[in-house]
């Protein structure tokens, strides 16, 4: 069963996943490609070999977990969290633990094996995005989550295990520390100036365009002025919104041409590289619809944390932002 421990000096929560414990020997040197399993859990026709969908696109009503489907979502074979009862809170002297309460879900963005998300067309973007939303709305219903972060690794420097492209999804007891900590400065800001400081942000960065990217009707791309790694992206809804889980069919549609054209631009400049993608969003029931601005962090992954990143917390990158957005802005 997992367990979620606190760091009693930092607050940081962390999953101790025990029933996937590791030996030493499990931990070899990274391979340079996915091994191609000939049997795709997520493929068309090998439904069964996932535990049962949760939800999926099937606009021709065909069966659940058979053929049909457009995008299909099942809980992770291997969670990192587990979906119990109770969160059984309890602490012995310093050491304060739960039952590694979430859900853990893996978002199957299409039928096709080879596809990345980049390639898939605005039409099925949009489908992915549709299916994020239907389950976090879902899982906002349960009272024992605090928070729901959506994200995908893409590569195996990323972190991803299968080729088959999919995002991820997981529900949470308690709000991470990262998100925690950034809705704390966002409060600051808001308590100073009585506006959200992603608005502000918004509005500076396209009257300088320096780190600007490019933009659409609904959403603005930049690369942000304090990036921690060389070409970080951030995409953000213009309109003030705190949840992802409101955007509308326009702003759908607008958030899929957007993130098409970011992953192609990032595809094409640094030559297909892993990267992580995760969506920041107000904390279920957080009372922060007027300061949190939800946004997307996008972080190819060139470089490796070292030593002095892991001893200070502070990032050395070597691609000022502004040169990053120039580039990427100058992608044909
Ligand atoms: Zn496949
Ligand atoms: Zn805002
Ligand atoms: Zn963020």
């Amino acid at each position: 069963m997992p367990e979620l421990r606190k760091d009693p000096i930092v607050g940081r929560w962390v999953i101790i996943a025990t029933q996937r414990a590791k030996r030493p020997s499990d931990f070899r040197p990274e391979k340079d490609t996915i091994v191609e399993n000939e049997s795709c859990p997520f493929c068309q026709g090998n439904e069964k070999l996932t535990p049962p969908e949760v939800d999926a696109d099937r606009p021709t009503g065909t069966a659940k977990d058979t053929p049909g489907w457009l995008t299909r979502t099942v809980p992770n074979k291997y969670p990192a969290l587990k979906n119990l009862s109770s969160l059984g809170k309890k602490s012995s002297g310093m050491f304060d633990t739960m039952k590694g309460v979430g859900q853990h879900e893996v978002i199957i963005e299409s039928t096709s094996h080879d596809k990345q998300l980049a390639d898939l067309s605005v039409e099925e973007i949009k489908r992915v995005i549709d299916a994020c939303k239907r389950r976090s709305l879902i899982l906002a219903k349960d009272e024992r989550f605090k928070y729901v972060l959506i994200f995908k690794n893409y590569g195996l420097a990323a972190g991803a295990s299968l080729e088959h492209s999919h995002t991820q999804l997981i529900s949470l007891p308690v709000v991470p520390l990262r998100v925690s900590g950034e809705l704390e400065g966002m409060k600051r800001y808001f308590d100073q100036k009585n506006k959200c400081i992603f608005c502000d942000m918004i509005e500076q960065e396209r009257e300088e365009k320096k780190r600007q990217i490019c933009e659409n009707d609904e959403f603005y791309a930049f690369c942000p002025f304090a990036s921690r790694s060389p070409f970080e992206i951030c995409i953000v809804p213009k309109k003030h919104q705190h949840s992802f889980t409101d955007i509308n069919e326009n702003q759908v549609n607008s958030f899929a041409r957007i993130l098409k054209d970011i992953l192609l631009r990032m595809k094409a400049l640094l030559d297909n590289p892993s990267y992580n993608f995760i969506i920041h969003t107000s904390p279920l029931n957080g009372n922060t619809n007027e300061l949190c601005h939800w946004h997307v962090e996008l972080m190819p992954k060139l470089t490796k944390i070292a030593g002095f990143e892991w001893g200070t917390g502070f990032y050395i990158n070597s691609t000022p932002p502004e040169l990053a957005a120039k580039y990427l802005r100058e992608v044909k």
